[in-house]
């Protein structure tokens, strides 16, 4: 067993004797699932999936489907007209609560059902089939393979559904959805029964992680500032009423499915998903959480702690024919210029005035403006000429 399957088999051993929690019961067709069920999965940079457990496993994608239709509605109506008929606020209140604007009926954000029906309302096509076939495009793009819908969950979302379909008449009378209530509320319980494993939510995670690029199928699916705006909603907003003690707790964009699925993303690192059918009181799979928690631990994943790369060229400097070259790779954010500023300076007190520095920023994946402006500033600063290559 290669290491990385070693280190995801040893974290789903740890949580397999945790035995909380009950599967989801109030749409009959979900109750129907081994509670014992337990996967995960990774994806990183390179695209290779790697996965431990019940892998091959399909369940219903439910609310994890709703950061990617968020995506969908931002790439056919941008941010502002998405934002006009839903918020970005976190509720605090459980998946299904009438969570609405005073005034304007809005709903808070797009990671509860109200706000997830507001924007599933916004995808174009005239009949459900249009709506859902754009939806199952985006989503399968995100997983890498052409999902299907579970016609016996749908059939048992539809049936039960009555307090989406009051939340959707409600969102109408607000003029937030323009679409019929048909048209919404079923293409939004379409959506909930796609049918993944924990693999196709690892590869869905992994293409947010890394700005909209799936790396299992090298295609680009949304733009970069799509899939950060959804990662954006998703770390404040994507595990129900836990969401503030998620972010806390683990710090990684996540989102959970009362299925028990949880799909989280550590940005330009990978995507990992999580399944285990017993969910805790807020909804959340309970078996899941703790495993993403255990590896968020481990490996150092939490957004907020001090990541010494982040933005940080790697600096080499050799001698070229008229003088010095500075050559830089990675990435070079503004603080990360700050150590190319010390080696410039090291590099001055050490060469005679009018010598010629060049600096190489070929290997710079992503240079942002800020640094390269404080870079001109700092070497107008210094009595050395200077050449930038880019
Ligand atoms: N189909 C579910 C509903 O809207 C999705 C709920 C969820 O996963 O939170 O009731």
């Amino acid at each position: 067993m290669d290491s990385i399957t070693a280190l995801l088999s040893g974290a789903i051993e740890e949580v397999r004797p945790l035995s909380g929690g009950a599967p989801a019961s109030y749409i009959p067709e979900l109750a129907d699932v081994d509670p014992e069920h337990l996967a995960l999965a990774a994806v990183g940079p390179r695209g290779r999936v790697w996965s431990a457990g019940d892998d091959d496993v399909e369940f219903t994608i439910q609310s994890m489907s709703k950061p990617f239709v968020l995506a969908l509605a931002l790439v056919e109506h941008g941010l502002d007209a998405v934002m006009a008929k839903v918020g970005a606020e976190p509720s605090g209140e459980p998946f299904n609560a009438i969570s609405l604007e005073a005034g304007t009926g809005r709903p808070a954000n797009p990671m509860i059902n109200a706000g997830a029906i507001a924007t599933t309302s916004l995808i174009g096509g005239d009949t459900i089939e249009a709506r859902t076939a754009r939806i199952i495009d985006l989503l399968s793009g995100f997983a890498g393979r052409e999902l299907r819908v579970d016609e016996a969950v749908y059939a048992s979302e539809s049936a039960t559904g009555d307090r989406n379909r009051a939340l959707a008449h409600l969102l109408k009378s607000y003029d937030v959805i323009d679409a019929s209530v048909d048209l919404a509320v079923e293409s939004y319980f379409r959506q909930c029964s796609l049918l993944v494993t924990v693999r196709d939510l690892a590869a869905m995670a992994a293409t947010l992680a890394f700005g909209g690029f799936n790396p299992t199928t090298k295609v680009q699916v949304v733009e970069e500032r799509v899939a950060r705006d959804v990662l954006s909603i998703m770390a404040s907003c994507g595990m129900y009423d836990f969401s503030g003690e998620w972010l806390l707790r683990v710090g990684l964009p996540a989102k959970s499915g009362v299925s028990g699925g949880l799909l989280a993303v550590a940005p330009s690192q990978f995507g990992v998903a999580a399944f285990s059918p017993r969910l805790d009181r807020h909804g959340n799979s309970v078996r899941a959480v703790a495993v993403v928690e255990g590896l968020s631990d481990q490996l150092g994943m939490h957004l907020l702690e001090p990541h010494e790369s982040i933005a940080v060229p790697v600096v080499a400097v050799h001698p070229g024919e008229t003088g010095p070259v500075v050559r830089l790779s990675g990435e070079l954010g503004y603080a990360g210029a700050e150590r190319v500023f010390a080696v410039l300076r090291e590099l001055a007190t050490g060469l005679p005035a009018g010598s010629t520095v060049t600096l190489d920023a070929r290997e710079v994946a992503r240079a942002h403006p800020g640094a390269m402006a404080a870079l001109q500033t700092e070497f107008d600063g210094l009595p050395l000429g200077f050449v930038i290559e880019q």
